[in-house]
Order: structure tokens, then sequence, then C-alpha cells
């Protein structure tokens, strides 16, 4: 997905750098340094970084934030499940990091229109690093999906390199249990999976094969289940 030596247009580095002040504040919160906003028609409507330390709570990732941000307002507006969903496909994401596998299904289930993001998640990305979860149902072999993604555009590598230095900086300035960003994102998603499928956690460590695609089989669902909850309440 990363695309390198691109020329990005002015409007698309302005919303990354949006993204990248997100992610600023994130690391003066000493938390991991990803933000993200989010467009609708050209305007940005949310915004959200990284909040895991601060909520302890593992899956308080920037997209997440700006996600429930949104789905907060909408439903306060009255808005309908067809009319919010007519909302999400309209929508742009803008994020520091590439999303990671757990947000891009959310985003995927959500119908979001397009997403652009930064550095690659090598370890954890599900747009094209480790999973493809941006594609829809149709393109992936024996997904394991009951409920359906929409899919959605994404173009990665807008200003990779701020990314990544606000990762070393993040890393520099040290951290309580003193990791590096690694290991901090290894160690958050270990928690993730103990609060969501314990029993897939080791197996996800020791292959990229088969026991992740049973594991994130298991957590997109969760996942699943828990947006369409909230979109069809
Ligand atoms: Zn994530």
């Amino acid at each position: 997905m990363a695309s390198s030596g691109e020329e990005w247009s002015p409007d698309t580095l302005a919303f990354m750098d949006l993204a990248i002040q997100q992610a600023k504040l994130a690391l003066d919160s000493l938390e991991v340094p990803v933000g993200c906003v989010i467009l609708e028609d050209g305007k940005v409507i949310a915004a959200g970084r990284n909040r895991t330390t601060e909520t302890r709570n593992a899956t308080r990732h920037a997209e997440m934030e700006a996600i429930d941000v949104l789905l907060d307002q909408w439903q306060k507006n009255g808005l309908s499940q067809s009319e919010i969903a007519e909302k999400f496909s309209k929508c742009c994401l803008y994020v520091t990091c590439e999303p990671c596998i757990m947000c891009a299904a959310a985003l995927s289930i959500l119908g979001i229109k397009e997403v652009y993001y930064g550095c690659a998640n090598e370890k954890f990305g599900g747009c094209g690093s480790i999973l493809s979860l941006h594609l829809s149902d149709s393109k992936m072999l024996n997904s394991g999906d009951v409920l359906g993604r929409k899919g959605f555009k994404c173009t990665g590598g807008v200003m990779a390199s701020e990314a990544v230095s606000l990762f070393r900086s993040f890393y520099e300035q040290g951290n309580p249990n003193g990791m590096c960003c690694e290991c901090i994102i290894r160690a958050g998603f270990q928690e993730e999976k103990r609060h969501m499928v314990d029993e897939m956690a080791i197996s996800m460590t020791q292959s990229k094969c088969k026991s992740i695609f049973q594991f994130v089989s298991s957590f997109s669902i969760v996942f699943e289940l828990h947006y369409l909850y909230i979109i069809y309440q």
C-alpha cells in the first residue's frame, strides 16, 4: 500500500499534518504517538489520538476515538442506521500509522470511503502489511467473515518520515516500561488479545499464517458485533 516518493496534494499534506498534530498530543501525554482526523466532504469532523494508557484500555486507538466521537454525535442527532452508514460512506480518514487489524476491520465494517496513512505498521497492519482488510470480502480468501465488510480505498506513505520520527521521539523520551516502540505496540496488542480472545494469544506471536487468521476472525467478529450493535440497535 505504501507509496514512496509520491507527490501529495496540498490538501492531503494539510490533513495529514492535522493527524500528526494529534499524534504529538499523544506524545505529550506519554502515549504511543498515533493521531488521526476524519473528514466529510473535505471538512474535518472528528479527530482522535491514541489514549490506551490514559484509559487503561488497549483498544482505544486513535481511529476508535474518532469513530466513537462521530457515532455518539450522530446518534444524539437522531440519525437512523442508514443515515449513519451513508455518512460514513462519504468520510475519509487520515491517520499517521497504518490502521491495525482491529481498526482496519472496524473501518471496513463501517464502510468508510477512503483511508490515507503515514508509516506502515509492519507488525499488526490491517491494510496490507499483515492482512488486507481494506479489500472487500470478495477479494479475501477464506476470510471467515460472516457479517461482511465493505472495504475502502487505502493509500500509505503520506508524511511517513514524520510519523516515524514521532515514534522515535517516544522511544527516546523513555517510557514507564522501558520498552522500545515495537515492544509497546506488541504489548498493547497482547493486552487486547487477553481482553478479547485469550486462547489465541500464543499462536498469534508464533505464526503469521493460519493461527493469525483464526485469531483475526474471532477478533474481527467481536468488533463487528460491537459496531453493528451501535449502528443497528
Ligand atoms: Zn488500531
